[in-house]
């Protein structure tokens, strides 16, 4: 078994889901008391939060660095970002480090891409929609991308760090966005991007009828699947 590095606490309420998630898939492919070997740097996501929002990209990039080495100097053998958002920085995270680094957008489209679909919308906080660093893996895959409008946005990406993040799951906003996919389902989309960590927390699978592709298990699961792969 390969050992997975997770940087995590982006936030802390998906690094659980990750953590329970890898464990799961484990026991589902091995069995009995088999767990992962995984090691979790978790940062403060205060300070991560802060860079966002001040647009300070660069500072945040060499937190993720510094855990990313610190990660590989412990015996990872690849790593794990755990938050689609903090994607922007992942080539200066992978460019950092010899041990591989597995990109979530590219997991997510792979497994888009194995169900036959060409059309998703996406749904994740504002820089994740509206900036290009996400998008741009997703439509270099040759995946049509939609993604909800401003005032949407807006309202998803509030629900994103004002309650999930801090671990408030809200029946109205779990409405609101069974609302969102619906309308973007009427508008063309054939699946949903759940392109950030924290929406699982308030969508599953059976709540909608099309299909959801939740970035947290499917990252986590590719994690599984090479930690496991023999080579
Ligand atoms: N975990 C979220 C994501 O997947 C949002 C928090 C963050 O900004 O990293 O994008």
């Amino acid at each position: 078994m390969k050992r997975i590095g997770l940087i995590g606490g982006m936030s802390w309420e998906s690094s659980t889901t990750y953590y329970q998630a890898i464990n799961r898939e484990i026991r589902r492919r091995l069995g009995g008391l088999h767990s992962a070997e995984c090691i979790l740097f978790s940062l403060d996501f205060h300070e991560i939060e802060s860079y966002q929002t001040s647009g300070e990209w660069g500072k945040a990039a060499a937190k993720l660095v510094t855990a990313a080495r610190y990660l590989e100097s412990a015996g990872a053998d690849f790593i794990i970002l755990c938050t689609n958002t903090m994607h922007r920085c992942a080539e200066e995270i992978s460019s950092s480090i010899a041990i591989p680094f597995l990109h979530i957008a590219e997991a997510t489209a792979d497994s888009i891409l194995e169900k036959g679909l060409k059309k998703v919308a996406l749904l994740g906080t504002s820089y994740t929609m509206e900036q290009t660093f996400y998008t741009s893996v997703l439509k270099d895959k040759r995946l049509h991308v939609m993604v909800p409008d401003e005032l949407e946005r807006k309202t998803l990406n509030d629900i994103i760090f004002k309650e999930l993040c801090v671990g408030n799951i809200k029946e109205k906003s779990r409405v609101f966005l069974l609302e969102l996919i619906s309308k973007l389902n009427r508008d063309g989309a054939e699946g949903v991007i759940l392109g950030c960590t924290e929406i699982g927390l308030l969508l599953h699978e059976h709540d909608i009828d099309i299909p959801l592709f939740d970035t947290t298990i499917i990252h986590a699961t590719k994690a599984v699947e090479l930690s496991l792969r023999k080579d």
